[in-house]
């Protein structure tokens, strides 16, 4: 087992090389990267490759994902310290930490209890307590709890949930999310003025599906969109 010291080796080695030097700038984002413990997120046969430059496997036919690309979505969301967030499909949770940092309150929604229940203890031994884990079919949002500054979708949608769109904020809301099919998604956020909704496409990328009502069906094999 690496020591701790090694470990933080590691992670400011991943957000030199892997985030930098590939552009991304936002110092909130890089200070969150090089301070949450990656590896504690990381299934034990994986833990070696923790700080590595891919996705990892956390069972149940799910991932953690890239660093980049959580750099990446984080960073185009612009959170502040204010923003209630919502995130969707927690998984291993590393991704729901980085949002506890950066923003004021997160809801996550994770359809698999396992994970949901390993992802609110890892974060809980953190120190963080500005979350609240749901279990359940996150393609519908959180409609209680809207609306949110920001939305973050970590799984791939076949079309844009309008459901999502409506538990934006009025002012300047924003949702990231993956759309298409396997093998390949395009990332795009959306930011929500009054009722006006406009889209930018960001990059092409690969994520597991969202499951459920305004996801893909559940006989959608996982496998097929991750490489
Ligand atoms: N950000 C996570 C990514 C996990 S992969 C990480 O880096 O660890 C995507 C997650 O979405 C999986 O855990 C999967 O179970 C979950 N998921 C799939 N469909 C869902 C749905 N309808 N609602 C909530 N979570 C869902």
């Amino acid at each position: 087992m690496a020591s701790s010291r090694e470990h933080a080796r590691l992670r400011s080695r991943m957000v030199d090389e892997q985030l930098r030097k590939r552009g991304i700038q936002d110092r909130r984002v890089l200070g969150a990267m090089n301070v949450l413990p990656r590896h504690q997120f990381v299934p034990d046969e994986h833990k070696p490759q923790s700080y590595e430059d891919r996705p990892l496997p956390i069972g149940d036919g799910q991932t953690i994902s890239q660093p980049y690309i959580v750099a990446f979505m984080t960073e185009n969301l612009r959170l502040k310290p204010h923003h209630k967030v919502l995130e969707i499909g927690t998984g291993s949770g590393y991704q729901t930490a980085i949002l506890c940092h950066l923003a004021d309150y997160v809801y996550s929604v994770e359809r698999i209890p396992r994970l949901a229940d390993l992802a609110g203890a890892r974060i809980g031994d953190l120190g963080y307590r500005n979350l609240d884990i749901h279990v359940g079919d996150g393609s519908q949002g959180l409609p209680d709890q809207a609306p949110f500054d920001r939305i973050m979708v970590t799984a791939a949608v076949p079309r844009l949930p309008n459901v999502l769109c409506a538990q934006l904020s009025q002012f300047g809301g924003q949702l990231i999310l993956p759309i298409g099919a396997a093998p390949a998604q395009e990332l795009k956020l959306i930011t929500r003025t009054a009722d006006r909704f406009t889209t930018r496409n960001l990059l092409g990328c690969r994520f597991v599906p969202l499951i459920g009502r305004y996801g893909f069906d559940s006989k959608t094999d996982s496998t097929s969109f991750v490489s």
